[in-house]
């Protein structure tokens, strides 16, 4: 039996004493048709658990996020008729809802992490890592790590705070992460090969994505994960994640992607398919969900 096999009996009845959902945009940009669809999925599944629907800015690079992106997605998602009652706009018990506030959490699952023994730090350079590593796997955009700075796990305990490297997650080669998605069923990864040793903390001192995510969805108490199936191969890294933290697993529930009639993946244009410019060209959300449908 696969370690993480999810008990569907057991996911009905925690679903059933409160399901807590999650819809969690990156404020980088206007909000994407392809991204909207997701988050309406997300919504129709609290509304059928009568359950609670989170919104978290993911906001955590300083790079990329910009907060008038982050009030454009709230109005643009109230516009498709989203609702969620827990946000950095409506407040609630596990405020704040922003990452970019959040940091404290995420310094805490670093320490455990390297207290553990799971993580290390990596010197390598970008030139490094693009003369080792092979080319992005499809659908991903983080090369598979050589290793070459596995052995500075003894190091670890020596770095106070995380920030000045990489700080990579060591996984365990050869190991299969199996679960069950309620969407798209069985899914299986081969650790070492689908993907490699991941990056937890960014050396410029913002923590990465699967970092972040485990530790909000576990402090948020979200005991389903709705999400584009982009991100299949990241729920095999944040169950890795989710084992060394000894904390709980949500159900997933990963959506097709939405294409358009040529085939392309509508979150892959850039074109005209912002919630924002279909509203301004005159289109209604009954138009916009309609465009969402070959994602159910
Ligand atoms: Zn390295």
């Amino acid at each position: 039996m696969p370690l993480w096999s999810q008990d569907h009996a057991y996911n009905q009845a925690v679903n059933a004493l409160h399901y807590r959902g999650r819809i969690a945009p990156s404020p980088t940009g206007l909000m994407h048709i392809g991204h909207a669809c997701t988050f309406w999925k997300a919504y129709q599944r609290a509304i059928e658990h009568r359950g609670t629907l989170v919104f978290r800015n993911e906001d955590l690079d300083p790079q990329r996020s910009n907060p008038s992106y982050a009030t454009a997605m709230i109005e643009d998602l109230r516009w498709l008729g989203i609702r969620w009652q827990e946000g950095p706009d409506v407040g609630g018990a596990f405020a704040p809802y922003e990452q970019s506030r959040r940091r404290e959490l995420y310094v805490e699952t670093w320490r455990k992490l390297r207290d553990g023994g799971f993580i290390y730090p990596c010197t390598c350079s970008r030139k490094d890592l693009a003369l080792s590593a092979g080319a992005p796997n499809e659908g991903d955009d983080e090369p598979l790590y050589p290793g070459r700075c596995r052995e500075k796990i003894g190091e670890s305990t020596r770095y106070e705070t995380p920030e000045g490297v990489n700080w990579r997650f060591r996984v365990p080669d050869g190991e299969t992460i199996s679960f069950d998605d309620l969407h798209l069923g069985p899914q299986s990864y081969l650790a070492g090969r689908d993907f490699g040793d991941f990056v937890v903390w960014r050396r410029d001192d913002v923590p990465a994505y699967q970092l972040a995510v485990v530790t909000d969805d576990a402090a948020m108490e979200i005991n389903e994960v709705v999400r584009g199936a982009d991100l299949l191969k990241s729920t095999a890294r944040q169950l890795l994640l989710i084992r060394a933290l000894g904390l709980s697993v949500p159900a997933y529930y990963h959506c097709d992607l939405v294409r358009d009639d040529d085939g392309v993946r509508l979150a892959k244009r850039h074109d005209a398919l912002s919630l924002r410019a279909l509203r301004e060209s005159g289109r209604t959300p009954e138009d916009v969900l309609r465009l969402c449908r070959g994602s159910e």
